[in-house]
């Protein structure tokens, strides 16, 4: 029964005291003193995150690269980090994990014949996407230009290439006085963009073809490195794509069909005997990104993400990369930055707004744990995500910046899509941390474009504002030298400070930020 002449402070002091029976036998609960932020933000600390990076990075942890051992011990190691500081999981109690199903596609084993000649793999041809397993066995193969079907070009007019190799080479056709057929102008159209390859094949695959042998000497050496080599990784797709041999192929079987390929555009069936054997590596692959979560005391669907990747590249060579800067830095960095957030919340003073720590996977090959949390299973609603702060190698400095105090860190992204945003970074910086903010990489003709190069993009294409932090590259950028004993920890903890005391003031700030700057997606 509920003791409704209880006055509203009396049952919040019942409540707190638990299960106690009567008013009368309960201690008056300990009253902790409220403490400023810069209370918590002390509990950051060199000398701890010293202790976990020296864990994090080491060789126990093989490089932690994407879905192999060592990677599975560094997100027990997260997840036990969790455990102990007592910060939930926002997925399911005691689990952590978000699992992440890619997929790791190596070059096939492949064998390719054509007329009398044997070719050779990567030198000659190199496969694209998984074909079926097995052996082709055909009597002619049908050459169609550029490929192209549109309403005023076709190469497919005149030719039936049902069941078929086509040969297609890249690009589009001109007139004479130099503008494209397609256009009408000098405006290049997906013929010939790099919208040409995905395009070609739709058109190939509609009319029936069993496979493409794509000519294009220009890119054929970079095609040939990225595909033949290690294998590429992605998330595994819920619908496979339908299955269709891509092979690229160098100029010696391109010319072994069609001598006359650079110059000939008309369609044409020739007939030569060609024998293809092929054997597919997709190999699946397990991995996860780890979650933790501290609920927001007055809006908690209002979530601020902090993200660090949790991956790295492995042994390579039987060299181990430990990647203390790339990115046990900003991993280590978010665990000081919850224990802190959990050292308020035990003071009863729980961010207003929710804070969701991920840690997420295969970042290296192609900021893949990010995307699977943005594209397909956002842990909470993206509307609702009020930024992300991203950390991707904050532990050292960059030998190219020649000027200014050691005490620094690029920011990027911080006034794209909010004005607002890149406000509060600023004001927050100068209350309580004076790092010195460089903006060199944030100017969007930046060559190196890190906008676009760790997780923080996933969360932007998505109109949702993030601050990316960053340190700059070092010589040991991607080598088996990223070691602990390298990171400056004094700038290591300076900057994990200004997180969290940006995340504090974004969670606990009256009005959500505004984003003035939304991008308009092209659909
Ligand atoms: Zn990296």
């Amino acid at each position: 029964m509920r003791k409704l002449f209880l006055t509203t402070g009396a049952a919040a002091l019942l409540m707190a005291c638990g299960t106690s029976k009567t008013a009368t036998t309960t201690k008056a609960p300990e009253v902790k003193p409220k403490q400023d932020v810069s209370f918590f933000a002390n509990t950051i600390t060199s000398d701890e995150l010293k202790e976990a990076l020296y864990t994090y990075a080491s060789d126990d942890f093989e490089g932690r690269d994407t879905g192999e051992p060592g990677q599975k011990k560094a997100v027990e190691y997260l997840k036990n980090h969790y455990v102990t500081l007592g910060i939930p999981s926002p997925i399911s109690e005691g689990d952590y994990f978000q699992k992440v199903p890619l997929e790791k596609q190596a070059a096939p084993d492949m064998t390719l014949k054509i007329g009398d000649k044997e070719f050779k793999a990567i030198e000659d041809y190199v496969s694209v996407t998984d074909g079926e397993n097995g052996e082709v066995n055909s009597q002619e193969i049908a050459y169609v230009g550029y490929g192209i079907d549109s309403e005023n070009y076709s190469s497919y007019k005149d030719i039936d290439v049902a069941g078929k190799f086509v040969l297609i080479k890249g690009g589009e056709p001109k007139n004479e006085d130099g503008t494209f057929i397609i256009s009408g102008s000098d405006k290049a159209s997906k013929w010939s963009t790099n919208q040409q390859y995905r395009a070609k094949r739709e058109i190939a695959l509609s009319k029936g073809a069993k496979g493409i042998l794509f000519y294009s000497p220009q890119i054929y050496p970079m095609v040939a490195q990225q595909f033949g080599s290690g294998g590429q990784m992605g998330l595994k797709e819920d619908t496979p794509q339908e299955k269709m041999y891509y092979i690229f192929v160098n100029s010696s079987i391109a010319k072994a069909v069609v001598e006359e390929i650079d110059s000939e555009t008309t369609s044409k069936l020739i007939k030569t005997p060609m024998n293809l054997t092929f054997k597919s590596n997709v190999k699946e692959v397990d991995s996860e990104n780890v979650a933790a979560f501290i609920k927001g005391s007055e809006k908690p669907d209002e979530i601020i993400v902090i993200s660090a990747h949790l991956d790295h590249e492995g042994v390579k060579g039987g060299a181990i990369y430990n990647g203390a800067d790339d990115d046990g830095s900003g991993t280590v960095a978010i665990l000081e930055i919850a224990e802190a957030f959990k050292a308020a919340v035990d003071n009863g003073q729980t961010p207003k707004r929710s804070i969701l720590f991920l840690h997420v996977t295969g970042e290296e090959k192609g900021l893949l744990g990010s995307q699977y949390y943005t594209d397909k299973d956002p842990i909470f609603p993206l509307e609702n995500t009020v930024a992300n702060l991203n950390i991707d190698m904050i532990g050292r400095t960059d030998p190219q910046r020649t000027e200014g105090d050691r005490n620094y860190v690029y920011l990027i992204g911080s006034d794209k899509l909010s004005t607002e945003l890149h406000n509060l970074s600023e004001e927050v910086n100068k209350k309580c941390c004076n790092v010195e903010l460089d903006y060199k990489f944030n100017d969007d003709n930046d060559p190196n474009r890190f906008y676009y190069r760790s997780d923080h993009y996933n969360f932007a294409k998505n109109n949702i504002p993030v601050i990316f932090y960053f340190n700059g590259t070092h010589a040991d950028y991607h080598q088996p030298s990223d070691t602990p004993d390298k990171i400056e920890y004094d700038l290591l903890e300076n900057r994990t400070r200004l997180i969290f005391n940006t995340a504090w003031e974004l969670a606990n700030r009256d009005a959500r930020i505004i984003v003035d700057k939304a991008e308009v997606k092209a659909e």
